[in-house]
Protein backbone atom coordinates (compact mmCIF):
# COMPACT_ATOMS: atom_id res chain seq x y z
CA UNK A 1 0.00 0.00 0.00
CA UNK A 2 0.97 3.34 -1.02
CA UNK A 3 4.10 2.36 -2.51
CA UNK A 4 6.45 5.00 -4.17
CA UNK A 5 4.38 7.97 -3.16
CA UNK A 6 6.04 11.68 -5.35
CA UNK A 7 5.31 14.86 -4.31
CA UNK A 8 2.45 14.98 -6.76
CA UNK A 9 0.38 12.21 -5.00
CA UNK A 10 1.25 14.22 -1.80
CA UNK A 11 0.10 17.60 -3.32
CA UNK A 12 -3.05 16.13 -4.97
CA UNK A 13 -4.00 14.35 -1.84
CA UNK A 14 -3.18 17.62 0.23
CA UNK A 15 -5.62 19.60 -2.59
CA UNK A 16 -8.45 17.83 -1.94
CA UNK A 17 -9.08 19.38 1.65
CA UNK A 18 -7.02 22.15 1.59
CA UNK A 19 -5.90 24.07 -1.83
CA UNK A 20 -3.82 27.13 0.35
CA UNK A 21 -1.65 24.79 2.21
CA UNK A 22 0.06 23.36 -1.30
CA UNK A 23 2.81 26.12 -1.72
CA UNK A 24 4.08 25.80 1.99
CA UNK A 25 4.35 21.88 1.63
CA UNK A 26 6.52 22.36 -1.46
CA UNK A 27 8.77 24.42 0.02
CA UNK A 28 9.10 21.88 3.03
CA UNK A 29 9.19 19.08 0.61
CA UNK A 30 12.44 21.12 -1.47
CA UNK A 31 13.97 21.31 1.88
CA UNK A 32 13.89 17.75 3.17
CA UNK A 33 15.24 16.76 -0.48
CA UNK A 34 17.88 19.05 -0.45
CA UNK A 35 19.06 17.65 3.04
CA UNK A 36 18.68 14.09 2.65
CA UNK A 37 19.90 14.21 -1.04
CA UNK A 38 22.74 11.40 -1.44
CA UNK A 39 20.93 9.11 1.34
CA UNK A 40 19.30 5.73 0.68
CA UNK A 41 17.40 3.90 2.42
CA UNK A 42 17.86 0.19 3.77
CA UNK A 43 15.69 -0.81 0.58
CA UNK A 44 18.47 1.22 -1.58
CA UNK A 45 15.89 3.74 -2.80
CA UNK A 46 16.37 7.64 -1.78
CA UNK A 47 15.79 8.75 1.44
CA UNK A 48 12.92 11.07 0.95
CA UNK A 49 10.65 8.68 -0.41
CA UNK A 50 10.56 7.47 3.88
CA UNK A 51 9.54 11.11 4.86
CA UNK A 52 7.54 11.73 1.75
CA UNK A 53 5.25 8.83 2.77
CA UNK A 54 5.27 9.78 6.29
CA UNK A 55 3.25 13.44 5.40
CA UNK A 56 1.27 11.02 2.52
CA UNK A 57 -0.13 9.20 5.33
CA UNK A 58 -1.11 12.00 7.50
CA UNK A 59 -2.85 14.26 4.31
CA UNK A 60 -4.95 10.84 4.42
CA UNK A 61 -5.93 12.07 8.04
CA UNK A 62 -6.30 15.83 6.96
CA UNK A 63 -3.61 17.10 8.66
CA UNK A 64 -2.82 20.54 8.50
CA UNK A 65 -0.13 22.71 7.25
CA UNK A 66 2.58 22.49 9.96
CA UNK A 67 1.87 18.26 11.01
CA UNK A 68 2.76 18.06 7.05
CA UNK A 69 5.68 20.26 7.02
CA UNK A 70 7.44 18.67 10.01
CA UNK A 71 6.17 15.16 8.58
CA UNK A 72 8.44 15.96 5.48
CA UNK A 73 10.95 17.38 8.06
CA UNK A 74 10.84 14.84 10.83
CA UNK A 75 14.41 13.30 10.48
CA UNK A 76 16.55 16.08 9.36
CA UNK A 77 17.20 17.39 12.79
CA UNK A 78 18.62 13.86 13.10
CA UNK A 79 20.25 13.11 10.02
CA UNK A 80 21.28 16.57 8.38
CA UNK A 81 22.76 19.26 9.62
CA UNK A 82 20.14 22.00 9.61
CA UNK A 83 19.03 23.35 13.43
CA UNK A 84 15.71 23.34 14.49
CA UNK A 85 16.42 27.65 14.46
CA UNK A 86 16.48 27.03 11.15
CA UNK A 87 13.25 25.15 10.90
CA UNK A 88 11.70 27.92 12.44
CA UNK A 89 13.17 31.07 10.43
CA UNK A 90 11.92 29.34 7.17
CA UNK A 91 8.53 28.33 8.55
CA UNK A 92 7.17 28.43 12.24
CA UNK A 93 8.09 27.66 15.89
CA UNK A 94 5.22 24.96 15.65
CA UNK A 95 7.00 23.32 13.10
CA UNK A 96 10.25 23.56 14.37
CA UNK A 97 8.84 22.01 17.89
CA UNK A 98 7.10 19.31 16.28
CA UNK A 99 10.03 18.47 14.73
CA UNK A 100 11.75 18.80 17.85
CA UNK A 101 9.34 16.25 19.55
CA UNK A 102 9.50 13.55 17.21
CA UNK A 103 13.13 13.57 17.14
CA UNK A 104 15.15 11.29 18.70
CA UNK A 105 17.73 12.54 21.45
CA UNK A 106 20.01 10.04 20.37
CA UNK A 107 22.98 12.64 20.32
CA UNK A 108 23.10 12.93 24.09
CA UNK A 109 24.94 10.78 26.00
CA UNK A 110 23.37 7.80 27.74
CA UNK A 111 25.39 4.80 29.93
CA UNK A 112 23.60 2.43 28.16
CA UNK A 113 21.58 1.31 24.66
CA UNK A 114 19.19 0.23 26.75
CA UNK A 115 18.82 3.84 28.66
CA UNK A 116 18.58 5.25 25.44
CA UNK A 117 15.91 2.99 24.29
CA UNK A 118 13.96 4.42 27.77
CA UNK A 119 14.49 7.80 26.98
CA UNK A 120 13.30 7.86 23.62
CA UNK A 121 10.47 5.87 24.64
CA UNK A 122 9.77 8.52 27.26
CA UNK A 123 10.02 11.31 24.74
CA UNK A 124 7.68 9.24 22.02
CA UNK A 125 4.94 8.75 24.89
CA UNK A 126 5.18 12.22 26.42
CA UNK A 127 5.25 13.79 23.53
CA UNK A 128 1.36 13.40 23.43
CA UNK A 129 0.94 15.69 26.40
CA UNK A 130 2.57 18.76 24.81
CA UNK A 131 1.36 18.44 21.15
CA UNK A 132 -0.73 15.42 19.89
CA UNK A 133 0.45 15.48 17.02
CA UNK A 134 3.72 14.84 17.70
CA UNK A 135 2.55 11.05 18.44
CA UNK A 136 0.03 11.55 14.96
CA UNK A 137 3.44 11.62 13.20
CA UNK A 138 5.37 8.80 15.16
CA UNK A 139 2.35 6.84 14.45
CA UNK A 140 2.53 7.57 10.59
CA UNK A 141 6.60 7.22 10.81
CA UNK A 142 6.24 3.64 12.72
CA UNK A 143 3.63 2.77 10.21
CA UNK A 144 5.93 3.10 7.29
CA UNK A 145 9.26 1.80 8.76
CA UNK A 146 6.89 -1.19 9.77
CA UNK A 147 5.22 -1.51 5.75
CA UNK A 148 9.08 -1.51 4.82
CA UNK A 149 10.36 -3.86 7.39
CA UNK A 150 11.32 -6.31 4.89
CA UNK A 151 14.89 -4.52 4.25
CA UNK A 152 15.98 -5.10 8.12
CA UNK A 153 17.30 -8.28 9.51
CA UNK A 154 15.16 -10.90 11.30
CA UNK A 155 16.51 -9.54 14.41
CA UNK A 156 15.66 -6.20 13.72
CA UNK A 157 12.42 -7.12 12.42
CA UNK A 158 11.09 -8.77 15.58
CA UNK A 159 12.77 -6.19 18.12
CA UNK A 160 10.69 -3.33 15.95
CA UNK A 161 7.39 -5.38 15.35
CA UNK A 162 7.32 -5.96 19.74
CA UNK A 163 8.36 -2.80 20.14
CA UNK A 164 5.18 -1.62 17.71
CA UNK A 165 2.42 -3.72 20.09
CA UNK A 166 4.14 -2.60 23.17
CA UNK A 167 4.33 0.90 22.25
CA UNK A 168 3.05 1.82 19.42
CA UNK A 169 -0.34 -0.09 19.00
CA UNK A 170 -1.41 1.07 22.65
CA UNK A 171 -0.93 5.16 22.04
CA UNK A 172 -3.30 4.45 19.14
CA UNK A 173 -5.29 2.80 20.47
CA UNK A 174 -6.01 5.49 23.50
CA UNK A 175 -6.49 8.04 20.54
CA UNK A 176 -8.92 5.73 18.94
CA UNK A 177 -6.60 5.45 15.99
CA UNK A 178 -7.89 2.33 15.05
CA UNK A 179 -7.08 2.19 11.16
CA UNK A 180 -3.27 2.58 11.86
CA UNK A 181 -3.91 0.54 15.30
CA UNK A 182 -4.75 -2.42 13.02
CA UNK A 183 -2.61 -2.13 10.88
CA UNK A 184 0.65 -1.45 12.79
CA UNK A 185 -1.06 -5.08 14.56
CA UNK A 186 -1.36 -7.27 11.35
CA UNK A 187 2.54 -6.04 10.44
CA UNK A 188 3.79 -6.96 13.43
CA UNK A 189 2.26 -10.07 14.02
CA UNK A 190 3.52 -10.87 10.50
CA UNK A 191 6.88 -10.53 11.18
CA UNK A 192 6.46 -12.29 15.29
CA UNK A 193 4.39 -14.93 13.73
CA UNK A 194 4.51 -15.67 10.04
CA UNK A 195 3.32 -19.31 9.85
CA UNK A 196 0.83 -18.18 11.95
CA UNK A 197 -0.26 -14.92 10.04
CA UNK A 198 -0.63 -16.98 6.90
CA UNK A 199 -2.58 -19.90 8.28
CA UNK A 200 -4.88 -17.47 9.59
CA UNK A 201 -4.89 -15.00 6.17
CA UNK A 202 -6.06 -17.87 4.17
CA UNK A 203 -8.42 -18.34 6.86
CA UNK A 204 -9.91 -14.81 6.79
CA UNK A 205 -9.74 -15.04 2.89
CA UNK A 206 -11.77 -18.56 2.60
CA UNK A 207 -14.42 -16.99 4.86
CA UNK A 208 -14.52 -13.64 3.00
CA UNK A 209 -15.60 -15.02 -0.94
CA UNK A 210 -17.88 -18.02 0.73
CA UNK A 211 -19.88 -15.03 2.75
CA UNK A 212 -19.37 -12.08 0.21
CA UNK A 213 -22.93 -13.20 -1.82
CA UNK A 214 -24.65 -13.47 1.26
CA UNK A 215 -23.50 -9.92 2.51
CA UNK A 216 -23.89 -8.10 -0.56
CA UNK A 217 -27.75 -9.45 -0.59
CA UNK A 218 -27.69 -7.73 2.83
CA UNK A 219 -26.53 -4.38 1.89
CA UNK A 220 -29.06 -4.57 -0.70
CA UNK A 221 -31.73 -5.40 1.38
CA UNK A 222 -30.85 -2.81 4.68
CA UNK A 223 -30.43 -0.21 1.39
CA UNK A 224 -33.84 -0.46 0.28
CA UNK A 225 -34.96 -0.01 3.53
CA UNK A 226 -32.87 3.18 4.49
CA UNK A 227 -34.34 4.64 1.28
CA UNK A 228 -37.97 3.68 2.19
CA UNK A 229 -37.82 5.71 5.15
CA UNK A 230 -35.44 8.65 3.57
CA UNK A 231 -32.56 7.81 5.56
CA UNK A 232 -29.26 9.08 3.96
CA UNK A 233 -26.60 6.93 4.69
CA UNK A 234 -23.48 4.83 3.29
CA UNK A 235 -22.41 0.75 3.79
CA UNK A 236 -19.20 -0.96 3.86
CA UNK A 237 -18.27 -4.12 4.78
CA UNK A 238 -15.21 -5.19 7.03
CA UNK A 239 -13.50 -8.25 8.08
CA UNK A 240 -11.73 -8.26 10.90
CA UNK A 241 -8.11 -7.49 11.27
CA UNK A 242 -6.03 -10.89 11.07
CA UNK A 243 -4.38 -10.03 15.13
CA UNK A 244 -7.84 -9.34 15.96
CA UNK A 245 -8.71 -12.93 15.03
CA UNK A 246 -5.25 -14.31 15.97
CA UNK A 247 -6.01 -13.12 19.79
CA UNK A 248 -9.50 -14.94 19.87
CA UNK A 249 -7.90 -17.67 18.55
CA UNK A 250 -5.00 -17.77 21.39
CA UNK A 251 -8.45 -17.03 24.06
CA UNK A 252 -9.72 -20.44 22.89
CA UNK A 253 -12.30 -20.03 20.65
CA UNK A 254 -12.79 -21.13 17.26
CA UNK A 255 -12.91 -18.91 14.22
CA UNK A 256 -16.67 -19.47 13.22
CA UNK A 257 -17.77 -18.44 17.10
CA UNK A 258 -16.07 -14.76 16.44
CA UNK A 259 -19.55 -12.77 16.28
CA UNK A 260 -17.64 -9.97 15.39
CA UNK A 261 -15.62 -11.42 12.18
CA UNK A 262 -17.70 -10.24 9.60
CA UNK A 263 -19.43 -6.61 9.72
CA UNK A 264 -21.42 -4.43 7.97
CA UNK A 265 -20.59 -0.75 9.05
CA UNK A 266 -23.49 1.44 8.59
CA UNK A 267 -23.28 5.65 8.09
CA UNK A 268 -26.15 7.51 8.78
CA UNK A 269 -27.04 11.10 9.21
CA UNK A 270 -27.94 11.44 12.90
CA UNK A 271 -28.16 9.59 16.00
CA UNK A 272 -32.18 9.45 15.62
CA UNK A 273 -31.15 7.51 12.71
CA UNK A 274 -29.08 5.59 14.07
CA UNK A 275 -32.04 4.18 16.56
CA UNK A 276 -34.09 4.01 13.78
CA UNK A 277 -31.65 1.84 11.60
CA UNK A 278 -31.13 0.21 14.55
CA UNK A 279 -34.89 -1.28 14.37
CA UNK A 280 -35.16 -1.85 10.72
CA UNK A 281 -32.21 -4.16 10.98
CA UNK A 282 -33.61 -6.11 14.14
CA UNK A 283 -37.05 -6.43 12.18
CA UNK A 284 -35.22 -7.97 9.88
CA UNK A 285 -32.59 -9.87 11.14
CA UNK A 286 -32.43 -11.93 14.59
CA UNK A 287 -30.43 -10.16 16.82
CA UNK A 288 -27.85 -12.64 18.95
CA UNK A 289 -29.03 -11.36 22.91
CA UNK A 290 -26.20 -10.23 24.71
CA UNK A 291 -24.27 -8.90 21.68
CA UNK A 292 -26.17 -5.37 21.49
CA UNK A 293 -24.00 -2.34 22.44
CA UNK A 294 -24.55 1.06 22.65
CA UNK A 295 -21.13 2.86 22.41
CA UNK A 296 -23.75 6.13 21.71
CA UNK A 297 -24.70 6.67 24.97
CA UNK A 298 -21.66 4.89 26.59
CA UNK A 299 -18.52 6.26 24.66
CA UNK A 300 -15.64 3.71 25.26
CA UNK A 301 -13.09 6.20 27.04
CA UNK A 302 -10.96 6.20 23.31
CA UNK A 303 -14.45 7.89 22.88
CA UNK A 304 -14.99 5.31 19.81
CA UNK A 305 -19.23 5.67 19.92
CA UNK A 306 -21.49 3.00 17.61
CA UNK A 307 -24.08 0.56 18.18
CA UNK A 308 -22.97 -3.00 18.09
CA UNK A 309 -25.52 -5.80 17.06
CA UNK A 310 -24.76 -9.58 15.82
CA UNK A 311 -27.34 -10.51 13.76
CA UNK A 312 -27.63 -13.97 12.14
CA UNK A 313 -27.36 -14.03 8.58
CA UNK A 314 -29.37 -15.64 5.94
CA UNK A 315 -26.92 -17.96 5.00
CA UNK A 316 -27.03 -18.98 9.00
CA UNK A 317 -23.73 -16.85 9.69
CA UNK A 318 -23.08 -14.54 12.39
CA UNK A 319 -22.78 -11.26 10.84
CA UNK A 320 -22.10 -7.78 13.41
CA UNK A 321 -23.54 -4.33 12.18
CA UNK A 322 -22.30 -1.03 13.29
CA UNK A 323 -24.24 1.84 13.14
CA UNK A 324 -22.87 5.17 13.70
CA UNK A 325 -23.27 8.65 12.14
CA UNK A 326 -20.84 10.22 9.83
CA UNK A 327 -18.69 12.06 12.34
CA UNK A 328 -19.02 9.20 14.79
CA UNK A 329 -17.00 7.10 11.61
CA UNK A 330 -14.42 9.37 11.14
CA UNK A 331 -13.80 9.40 14.78
CA UNK A 332 -13.51 5.68 14.51
CA UNK A 333 -11.23 5.42 11.64
CA UNK A 334 -9.02 8.12 12.75
CA UNK A 335 -9.95 8.80 16.79
CA UNK A 336 -8.59 11.97 18.01
CA UNK A 337 -7.34 12.98 14.40
CA UNK A 338 -10.62 13.03 12.94
CA UNK A 339 -11.46 16.41 14.29
CA UNK A 340 -8.80 17.97 11.42
CA UNK A 341 -11.81 17.16 9.06
CA UNK A 342 -14.47 17.96 11.89
CA UNK A 343 -12.75 21.22 13.46
CA UNK A 344 -10.62 22.66 10.69
CA UNK A 345 -8.74 25.45 11.32
CA UNK A 346 -9.12 25.01 15.52
CA UNK A 347 -8.48 21.28 15.28
CA UNK A 348 -5.46 21.62 17.07
CA UNK A 349 -7.10 23.39 20.37
CA UNK A 350 -9.98 21.02 19.98
CA UNK A 351 -7.68 18.04 19.96
CA UNK A 352 -5.36 18.94 22.69
CA UNK A 353 -8.23 20.15 24.83
CA UNK A 354 -10.18 16.94 24.52
CA UNK A 355 -7.48 14.50 25.55
CA UNK A 356 -7.28 16.94 28.76
CA UNK A 357 -11.19 16.43 29.20
CA UNK A 358 -12.40 13.16 27.75
CA UNK A 359 -9.37 10.61 27.56
CA UNK A 360 -9.20 8.73 30.99
CA UNK A 361 -5.82 8.17 30.05
CA UNK A 362 -4.39 11.47 29.57
CA UNK A 363 -4.35 12.71 33.43
CA UNK A 364 -2.81 9.22 34.48
CA UNK A 365 0.26 9.81 32.02
CA UNK A 366 0.98 13.47 33.12
CA UNK A 367 0.98 12.02 36.49
CA UNK A 368 3.06 9.17 35.97
CA UNK A 369 5.26 11.14 33.98
CA UNK A 370 5.42 13.95 36.86
CA UNK A 371 6.29 11.19 39.49
CA UNK A 372 8.83 8.77 37.95
CA UNK A 373 12.19 10.43 37.02
CA UNK A 374 14.23 7.44 36.03
CA UNK A 375 13.25 6.64 32.45
CA UNK A 376 13.38 2.80 33.09
CA UNK A 377 10.64 3.18 35.70
CA UNK A 378 8.52 5.52 33.84
CA UNK A 379 8.81 3.29 30.32
CA UNK A 380 7.63 0.18 32.81
CA UNK A 381 4.89 2.08 35.09
CA UNK A 382 3.17 3.18 31.37
CA UNK A 383 3.14 -0.57 30.76
CA UNK A 384 1.56 -1.72 33.73
CA UNK A 385 -0.67 1.25 34.63
CA UNK A 386 -1.70 2.02 30.94
CA UNK A 387 -0.75 -0.04 28.18
CA UNK A 388 -1.46 -3.68 30.24
CA UNK A 389 -5.19 -5.07 29.88
CA UNK A 390 -7.78 -2.60 31.56
CA UNK A 391 -10.82 -3.04 33.92
CA UNK A 392 -13.82 -0.61 33.16
CA UNK A 393 -16.32 -0.39 36.37
CA UNK A 394 -19.05 1.59 36.58
CA UNK A 395 -19.87 4.37 38.75
CA UNK A 396 -23.66 4.46 40.49
CA UNK A 397 -24.32 7.19 37.61
CA UNK A 398 -23.14 4.89 35.38
CA UNK A 399 -20.56 6.51 33.94
CA UNK A 400 -17.53 4.55 32.98
CA UNK A 401 -14.36 4.29 34.46
CA UNK A 402 -10.79 2.72 33.24
CA UNK A 403 -8.67 1.21 35.77
CA UNK A 404 -5.27 -0.99 35.58
CA UNK A 405 -6.28 -4.62 36.06
CA UNK A 406 -5.94 -5.37 40.42
CA UNK A 407 -6.97 -1.78 41.17
CA UNK A 408 -9.10 -1.40 44.31
CA UNK A 409 -11.77 0.87 45.53
CA UNK A 410 -9.22 3.19 46.68
CA UNK A 411 -7.78 3.49 43.04
CA UNK A 412 -11.45 4.39 41.83
CA UNK A 413 -12.11 6.46 44.73
CA UNK A 414 -9.09 8.71 44.21
CA UNK A 415 -9.73 8.30 40.19
CA UNK A 416 -13.32 10.46 41.21
CA UNK A 417 -11.63 12.76 43.44
CA UNK A 418 -9.17 13.73 46.10
CA UNK A 419 -11.65 14.25 48.65
CA UNK A 420 -13.61 11.28 48.26
CA UNK A 421 -10.47 8.93 48.78
CA UNK A 422 -9.28 10.97 51.25
CA UNK A 423 -12.33 11.31 53.32
CA UNK A 424 -13.70 6.89 52.40
CA UNK A 425 -15.01 4.88 55.26
CA UNK A 426 -16.45 1.84 53.06
CA UNK A 427 -16.77 0.73 49.67
CA UNK A 428 -19.94 -1.13 48.48
CA UNK A 429 -19.39 -3.51 44.81
CA UNK A 430 -22.57 -4.23 43.52
CA UNK A 431 -24.46 -3.60 46.17
CA UNK A 432 -22.50 -5.62 48.67
CA UNK A 433 -19.90 -4.19 51.12
CA UNK A 434 -16.21 -5.17 50.45
CA UNK A 435 -12.60 -4.54 51.71
CA UNK A 436 -11.10 -1.59 50.35
CA UNK A 437 -8.51 -3.22 48.72
CA UNK A 438 -10.22 -6.01 47.04
CA UNK A 439 -9.74 -6.01 43.50
CA UNK A 440 -12.41 -4.74 41.19
CA UNK A 441 -13.57 -6.83 37.86
CA UNK A 442 -14.88 -5.51 35.00
CA UNK A 443 -18.44 -4.12 34.89
CA UNK A 444 -18.23 -3.71 38.91
CA UNK A 445 -20.66 -1.42 40.10
CA UNK A 446 -18.66 0.69 42.68
CA UNK A 447 -19.83 2.98 45.47
CA UNK A 448 -17.83 4.76 47.80
CA UNK A 449 -19.09 5.91 51.56
CA UNK A 450 -17.63 9.12 52.60
CA UNK A 451 -17.42 10.57 56.09
CA UNK A 452 -16.23 13.97 56.57
CA UNK A 453 -15.23 12.78 60.35
CA UNK A 454 -13.04 10.62 59.08
CA UNK A 455 -9.63 9.76 59.83
CA UNK A 456 -8.19 10.07 56.13
CA UNK A 457 -6.44 7.23 54.26
CA UNK A 458 -4.12 5.24 56.10
CA UNK A 459 -0.23 4.91 55.28
CA UNK A 460 -0.70 1.58 54.73
CA UNK A 461 -2.82 2.15 51.79
CA UNK A 462 -0.44 3.06 49.64
CA UNK A 463 0.48 -0.70 49.29
CA UNK A 464 -2.91 -1.08 48.43
CA UNK A 465 -3.28 1.22 45.78
CA UNK A 466 -2.48 0.20 42.65
CA UNK A 467 -2.25 3.98 40.60
CA UNK A 468 0.05 6.62 41.03
CA UNK A 469 -2.35 9.00 40.87
CA UNK A 470 -3.61 7.43 44.11
CA UNK A 471 -0.41 6.33 46.05
CA UNK A 472 0.68 9.99 45.50
CA UNK A 473 -2.25 11.54 47.11
CA UNK A 474 -2.14 9.29 50.12
CA UNK A 475 1.55 10.15 50.12
CA UNK A 476 1.01 13.69 50.40
CA UNK A 477 -2.33 13.33 53.09
CA UNK A 478 0.16 11.56 55.42
CA UNK A 479 2.47 14.31 55.15
CA UNK A 480 0.49 16.78 56.16
MN1 LIG B 1 11.41 8.53 10.28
Amino acid sequence: MNDKISIDDLIQSVKSYNASMVSTIRKAYDMAYNLHNGQLRQSGEPYIIHPLTVAYILSEMMADADTICAALLHDTLEDTNITKEEIAENFNSNVANLVDGVTKISKLNFSSKEDQNHANTRKIITGITTDVRIILIKLADRLHNMRTLQFKTEFKQKENALETLEIFVPMAYYIGAYRIKSELEDLSLRYLKPDMYKKIEEKKLKIENESEACLKEMLRTIQSMLEDENIPNEMKVRTKNIYGIYKKLEEGGKISDIHDLLALKIMVDDVNNCYQTLRLVHSKYHPVNGKFKDFICNPKTNMYRSLHTTVFAPDDRLVQTQIRTFDMDKIASFGLSAYWDIKKGTAREVMQQSLKDKYQFFNSLVEINKVFGDNKEFVNQVKKELFANKIYVYTTKGEIIELPIGSTPIDFAYKIHTDVGNTMVAAIVNDEYVDIDKPLSNKDRVRIITDDLSFGPREDWIDKAVTTHAKRKIREFNRK
